[in-house]
């Protein structure tokens, strides 16, 4: 079943496209200079290891450690051949520790092998990597290899749901990307997702949002009809 066909609460593209530029203008306004939070230095590789690394881990950790897990091991390769052992205590303080060294150690591998050391540019190949998903890829895409994809991180998903892009209550990443795609204009793709990043962190945040505040609350559904 496709999200259309099923019951959901879904506006018509038209509307959807009329609110996402609405929606887009108003974070360009706030957040005109927002870029990926992660220093990766646009280096994909690097980009690839930090976004792994940042599943729930704070940026503000996954930039701390950076420096001294690229120092230890500055290349795919080095990676590759990284002591397990010594890789899970590198980053033992982003969480997840264990299952994240592990596929680091798999999708450096991977990319030694496969891709003769380089971050491939396709989201099949990208997704092939261990640990890789469309999060993942869809930032590696969007940031490094300027190709429209829309990260739907739980920013991303909250406030789309909250604004009427997808439908009350979504929850799924991949309604939010799919539905982000078709009413949200390639060329801003990349910028439109770090810029609600932002905002899911001012204003509407999960708890707690800021709604006698917001500048988005002319255009914010859930606001009208808040939930209890
Ligand atoms: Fe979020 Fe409230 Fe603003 Fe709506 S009005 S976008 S719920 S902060």
């Amino acid at each position: 079943m496709t999200i259309k066909s099923s019951n959901k609460k879904i506006h018509s593209l038209a509307k959807r496209k009329e609110k996402a530029a609405a929606v887009a203008l108003v974070l360009e306004q706030l957040y005109p200079d927002a870029e990926c939070a992660l220093e990766s230095g646009d280096d994909p590789w690097k980009l690839l290891v930090m976004a792994r690394l940042s599943a729930q881990c704070t940026d503000k950790r996954v930039n701390e450690i950076a420096p001294f897990l690229f120092a230890k091991y500055p290349t795919v390769w080095d990676m590759a051949e990284a002591d397990l052992g010594e890789l899970e205590k590198a980053i033992q303080s982003c969480g997840l520790f264990r299952t994240k060294a592990k596929s680091l150690k798999e999708s450096s591998q991977q990319l030694v092998q496969n891709y003769d050391g380089k971050v491939p540019d396709t989201m099949e190949d990208l997704l092939s990597l261990s640990g890789v998903g469309r999060k993942i890829a869809n930032l590696l895409l969007g940031d490094i290899f300027h190709k429209p994809g829309i990260v739907a991180d739980t920013h991303c998903i909250r406030i789309a749901a909250r604004l009427g892009l997808t439908y009350p209550q979504c929850t799924d990443p991949l309604h939010t990307e799919t539905l982000l795609c078709e009413s949200v204009e390639e060329s801003i793709r990349a910028d439109f997702c770090h810029r609600i990043v932002h905002f899911g962190r001012d204003t509407c945040r999960a708890q707690n949002p800021q709604c006698a505040t917001c500048p988005m609350a002319s255009l914010c559904e859930w606001k009208k009809t808040p939930k209890k």
